[in-house]
């Protein structure tokens, strides 16, 4: 540490609170691992950061400006890659710090990327699609010089779908004056992306509780299950679990939950979804509100909807054996920590959601070479990343005795320093 502390310790725009939560992670695993101290202090901020405001002509016809950013925290492995959200708490803060965590994701998955975030400050519930897609088209021409198929690949995240990808698609192509599939993934499969991209999240998740419950050794023909969060990552994990014979007994989306201690029937729930825009009033169900659902007796619990939902001040009424992290950073340091004294077994979020950026590299490569792949190719080689990074993490934990988080960390950030040492300091 003696270098990090002997200079003058930067004070950076983006030092907000979660940003400082994503550096402390850092800081605890590079003193673990007795990282070079030159190469943390270089890990600790992100190397690029862009701040641009973006005109938009609403429906009414007057001109709103929003606050858009797009992060590169590193890339050395590759190019930048990581998703774009729009959100009210979108600030250079969170960004950066989800551009780290992508960083150490990549890594970990072993995928020749470095780590970016985007997002856009706003409230995309309250805007028509014309206004969406202006803001987007907008955003997409201030960050233009950032982003290439080999530089930086945006992604879906937060509040951000197929449709997004396809006019930061269109925008880019349009100014660089022909068509350019890979400077996104996650794109619609007529314009160039992967099948089994848009579940590749939550097949990812779901893939990681079986793993857990297998290495828990939990003695039980049908697992318990609640999710948190009923967006593409929560509900995809829910169907799937359901499909594999868990019993899932609650779920939730933004406006509450349902519990049924005997499992929901979920496909009738997603048809109910559909209909009705929310999880709640479903019939043959408990209603339970987002607080009392984390509380639920359940093996395994996923989080997958917003960060620190699992904190200090709830953290002691969770109710289960395993927590699987769907959403990024669910869950906050202190949690972390007590849930691990408590004996819980927590898959990090750097893995289990890592089926994302896994497949978006599958629709990368493919685009790249022209080739395209099936759903079954697809989801076999999914299957064999996730089950790799999954045997690193769950075998370098049970060695060392490191939580899986920091074991994950470990992992990449260990392959990251690798090939900063080999590629050297330029001049
Ligand atoms: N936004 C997703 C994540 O946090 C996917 C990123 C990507 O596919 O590039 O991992």
């Amino acid at each position: 540490m003696a270098a990090v502390e002997s200079v003058a310790k930067p004070t950076m725009e983006c030092e907000t609170q979660h940003f400082l939560m994503a550096q402390r992670q850092l800081d605890e695993i590079a003193l673990e691992m007795g990282l070079d101290p030159e190469l943390h202090e270089r890990l600790r901020y992100p190397k690029r950061s862009l701040i641009v405001t973006i005109p938009v002509r609403m429906d009414d016809g007057t001109v709103h400006s929003y606050t858009g950013y797009r992060v590169q925290h590193d890339v050395t492995l590759g190019p930048a890659k990581g998703g774009v959200r729009y959100h009210p708490d979108v600030n250079l803060g969170e960004v950066s710090g989800l551009a780290m965590l992508m960083t150490w994701k990549c890594a970990l998955m072993g995928l020749p990327y470095g780590g970016a975030k985007g997002g856009i400050r706003c409230q995309p519930w309250k805007l028509s699609a014309g206004e969406l897609e202006r803001l987007t088209r907008r955003y997409t021409s201030e960050i233009i010089n950032l982003l290439g198929p080999d530089k930086d690949i945006p992604a879906p995240d937060m509040y951000t779908n197929e449709q997004t990808m396809a006019w930061i698609m269109d925008t880019y192509s349009i100014n660089v004056g022909h068509t350019v599939p890979s400077v996104v993934t996650g794109k619609p499969v007529s314009i160039g992306g992967s099948y089994g991209r848009q579940e590749a999240t939550g097949r990812g998740v779901a893939f990681c509780v079986r793993r857990a419950v297998a290495q828990v050794g939990m003695e039980k023909p049908t697992p318990t299950v609640v999710v948190q969060g009923f967006g593409n990552v929560g509900a995809v994990t829910a169907r799937l679990l359901h499909d594999a014979g868990y019993k899932v007994v609650g779920v939730s989306d933004v406006h509450g939950g349902v519990y049924n201690p005997s499992g929901l029937d979920i496909p009738r729930l997603q048809a109910y979804l559909s209909e009705m825009g929310k999880v709640g009033g479903f019939p043959h169900a408990d209603q339970v509100t987002n607080a009392e659902l984390l509380q639920l007796k359940c093996d395994v619990l996923v989080p997958a909807a917003l960060a620190n939902q699992i904190h200090e001040g709830n953290v002691g009424t969770l109710n289960c054996r395993i927590v699987v992290e769907g959403a990024n950073g669910p869950t906050s340091p202190e949690a972390d920590l007590q849930l691990h004294e408590a004996g819980v077994f927590v898959v990090p979020d750097i893995l289990a959601n890592a089926g994302g950026v896994t497949v978006s590299y599958f629709e990368w490569v493919q685009g790249l070479m022209h080739l395209f792949w099936s759903e079954d190719e697809v989801n076999d080689r999914l299957e064999q990343i996730m089950g790799r990074a999954c045997d690193q993490v769950f075998e370098m934990s049970a060695r060392t005795r490191l939580r899986p988080r920091m074991s994950a960390l470990r992992i990449g950030i260990a392959r990251l320093a690798e090939a900063k040492r080999l590629r050297g300091l330029y001049p």
